[in-house]
């Protein structure tokens, strides 16, 4: 593996996987809050930055800032490196077949919204059906329904099951000529559920749909293979992976990617302007107008750098095990109820505490350091599945430990007994 292009991607810390490899490297992770240690269980929200991506973005700006691809001198050329070792990075992360097959977005929302944009309004009619799992996260279904009111498309709700899974009965009784896209998350942000996407992408070609994976929960947890998983689209934030805000990743098949009309016109995404006739820049520069994020894709760089430079099966092992130990340990708590029951699922546990309301939980752990997002996670259909409006959620990250957990366990332990 390891980064074309980039010297040293691949760092020698190889062989099983400690957290206290990966915290030494986090900064934030040593501050207190309110007077304690912090404990950051809010992963899902956003992940903490290693010092080397912070490093990476202070030297880009402090010695390396420059526009990319305009202006023949040394540093444009450089960002023009950095930007594109970025995007070969990316390819590589996610196991595409070329960097070219990359756009870079804001992240998965934006990534999402392209295709809705892009691909949909070129795609889409009357008539035509677009599935999407009730398990979305609002940024993989309120795009699609933009879209499909505009297009005289439908947007079709897939059914879960109690244990939070996608019903595959279901799935397979909705698919049909119809289905011109099924939109899924490869990981849920509220149950953590992994849905058999691969699986899923293979029934859902046989009725000629294309597949989009939000990848957004599942980068930072599972090692993503697109052309394995044989997706058409897969969208990612920067900053659930340890990387800076402002800057995603959007995976297109190439043959998909270069029949995508434009969709923002602007600067870059041009070959020639002309007030009788413009033509557009060659795939993917011309699905990125504008100036991008180019100081966050050097810093994204750096993460997938330092993500990859661990075992990343063992990693995965050590947050499996890491997950089953706080499963064990919530249950302990009187009243308190996990969501979901996904046989298959990445380090996400959303729980409900009898008598208690969540935001109330979320600011009782706030008083210990303890960072839990209450809310209705951007998932509204997902929580109304449970007949809720609102819970806590735990998300863990490798550099999170049993201790941690012990702690968050503590804690509620105590809000039940009234302090
Ligand atoms: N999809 C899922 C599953 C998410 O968890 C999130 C963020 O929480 C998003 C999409 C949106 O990501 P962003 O706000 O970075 O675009």
């Amino acid at each position: 593996a390891g980064v074309p292009g980039v010297p040293g991607a691949t760092a020698a810390r190889r062989g099983g996987f400690a957290p206290e490899a990966a915290r030494q490297d986090i900064p934030i992770l040593h501050r207190m809050v309110n007077g304690r240690p912090l404990v950051w269980l809010d992963n899902g929200a956003t992940t903490q930055k290693p010092r080397q991506v912070i490093e990476a973005l202070a030297s880009f700006y402090g010695a390396a800032n420059s526009n990319i691809h305009r202006g023949a001198h040394t540093m444009a050329r450089e960002a023009t490196e950095a930007y594109e070792a970025g995007r070969a990075a990316v390819a590589d992360f996610l196991g595409a077949g070329a960097p070219e097959d990359i756009v870079f977005t804001r992240g998965t929302t934006e990534a999402i919204n392209l295709v809705a944009q892009s691909w949909g309004r070129a795609n889409l009619g009357p008539g035509d059906d677009i599935l999407v799992p009730v398990l979305e996260h609002h940024s993989n279904i309120v795009p699609w329904q933009l879209i499909a009111k505009e297009r005289h498309a439908r947007v079709v709700p897939v059914p879960l099951t109690p244990e939070g899974e996608i019903d595959q009965d279901a799935y397979a009784d909705l698919l049909s000529s119809r289905t011109q896209l099924v939109a899924l998350s490869h990981a849920s942000n509220v149950l953590g559920t992994v849905p058999p996407v691969a699986q899923m992408t293979a029934l859902a070609h046989r009725y000629g749909a294309k597949v989009l994976v939000d990848g957004a929960q599942a980068v930072a947890h599972l090692p993503v293979d697109v052309q394995a998983l044989d997706a058409d689209f897969y969208a990612f934030s920067g900053h659930k992976l340890f990387a800076p805000t402002g800057v995603g990743a959007l995976y297109a098949k190439p043959e998909v990617l270069a029949a995508m009309p434009v969709w923002q016109g602007g600067g870059n995404m041009i070959e020639s302007v002309d007030f009788g006739e413009t033509t557009f820049a060659a795939v993917p520069h011309r699905m990125e107008a504008g100036t991008g994020d180019i100081g966050g894709v050097v810093g994204l760089l750096s993460a997938l750098q330092w993500l990859t430079s661990f075992d990343r099966d063992a990693v995965a092992a050590y947050e499996t095990a890491l997950t089953g130990y706080a499963q064990q340990a919530l249950a302990t708590v009187p009243g308190l109820e996990v969501l979901g029951a996904a046989a298959d699922r990445i380090a996400v546990l959303t729980f409900t505490l009898a008598g208690q309301d969540p935001a109330a939980v979320a600011d009782c752990l706030d008083r210990d350091g303890i960072a839990v997002r209450a809310g209705h996670h951007c998932a509204q259909p997902t929580l109304r599945h449970y007949g809720l409006e609102s819970a806590a959620r735990a998300s863990f990250a490798l550099y999170n430990t049993s201790q941690e957990v012990d702690e968050l366990v503590a804690a509620l332990l105590r809000m039940q007994r009234g302090r």
